[in-house]
């Protein structure tokens, strides 16, 4: 059986159907269409056979890039597409392509060019709604199953040791990781350089280097949590912001002792390489989906706050103006749950 898995939304989303991906490919070769930020971070994974890259905001904008991408499509022969999305868009792409099986959510906006549609379970985590659209519900028996997986290769590992070497750091340091960006701005927890100053004083972790992973436009938010370490006098912080591609942001997970995120791309790459995860929820709920699935793992959230979730990815704006569901999340609170994960 070849199998063509369709997915070009959000990079988190990404990662979640690499488990997906991982049983098709106990069946034959997958292929899998994904925008070019995606297909990078599928380098050197065992269950891909090809990325197509559909660039859909750039090179294959309109009618004649979807027709371009449908050839690439037709051309690996698939015999069944797994829509792992929504969008009409994706699912016109693989009935394009003429593949005869085409398997979406009945909640799909692309559902009229499905020929099978699975439930979409909102109650499910968001890697387990994508499993299923290869597998009955009754054959998940072992939460593992859903655990993602990404493989930084050769260069990624160097990117990191030149990178950590440029700062001091030896073989067998300690290294925590803070990720304080996400794109939706009610998201950012804005506690974070207060972390920092909180992890100088504990005493499981004032020797670790706190290193900050993000985009090249996290470094504002960097610059305050390494001006923090300093001023609290703690081992210089790392600021790896824009520094790392995300496969290479992947391989620094693999050697720190945990990450504090945002529910925002770092908490899924540090669930594929299993790192304790401390992830921070405001606007946002794990139950929407996209919760850590690191073994070791703890979920900080205000407990009683009514209007949560207020929206599905977090609004730029609060839109009651109080943002108490993040500025309320106490920075010592956060670094108690980070001293017991590492425990
Ligand atoms: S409405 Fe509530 S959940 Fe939404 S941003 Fe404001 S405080 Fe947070």
């Amino acid at each position: 059986m070849i199998s063509a898995v369709l997915q070009t939304s959000f990079l988190g989303d990404m990662v979640l159907t690499t488990p997906l991906l991982e049983r098709l490919a106990g069946e034959g070769l997958v292929h899998v269409v994904a925008t070019p930020a995606n297909a990078a971070l599928l380098a050197n994974h065992p269950a891909v056979a090809s990325v197509i890259v559909f660039d859909k905001r750039g090179a294959d904008r309109g009618l004649g890039g979807l027709h371009r991408v449908a050839a690439r499509l037709r051309a690996v022969g698939a015999q069944r597409a797994y829509l792992a999305q929504g969008s009409s868009r994706t699912a016109a792409l693989a009935w394009m392509a003429g593949i005869p099986e085409r398997i979406g959510f009945d909640t799909s906006g692309g559902r009229l060019f499905t020929t099978r549609r699975v439930p979409y379970h909102r109650s499910l985590h968001h890697a387990a709604r994508l499993w299923q659209l290869a597998n009955a519900p009754g054959d998940l028996t072992a939460p593992s199953v859903l655990r993602p997986s990404l493989f930084p290769g050769a260069a990624e590992r160097d990117a990191v040791s030149q990178l950590l070497q440029a700062h001091g750091v030896h073989e067998g340091d300690a290294l925590v990781a803070l990720a304080p960006g996400s794109v939706w701005a009610t998201k950012r927890w804005p506690s974070f350089d207060a972390l920092a100053t909180e992890l100088v004083q504990s005493p499981a972790l004032r020797d670790a280097r706190v290193v900050v992973l993000g985009a090249a436009g996290d470094a504002p938010l960097a610059a305050a949590i390494v001006g923090a370490v300093a001023s609290a006098g703690g081992p210089p912080a790392i600021d790896a912001t824009g520094h790392l591609s995300l496969l290479g942001s992947a391989a620094l997970l693999s050697r720190c002792r945990a990450l504090v995120s945002n529910d925002s791309a770092p908490l899924h790459l540090a669930s594929a390489m299993n790192i304790p995860t401390v992830a921070l929820f405001g606007p946002t709920v794990p139950a929407l989906g996209f919760g850590p699935l690191a073994e070791r793992r703890v979920v900080v959230q205000h407990e009683t706050l009514a209007c949560r979730p207020c929206h599905a990815h977090g609004p730029m704006h609060c839109p009651l103006g109080h943002w108490q569901c993040m500025r309320e999340l106490s920075p010592a609170h956060v670094r108690h749950h980070l001293e017991q994960i590492i425990r």
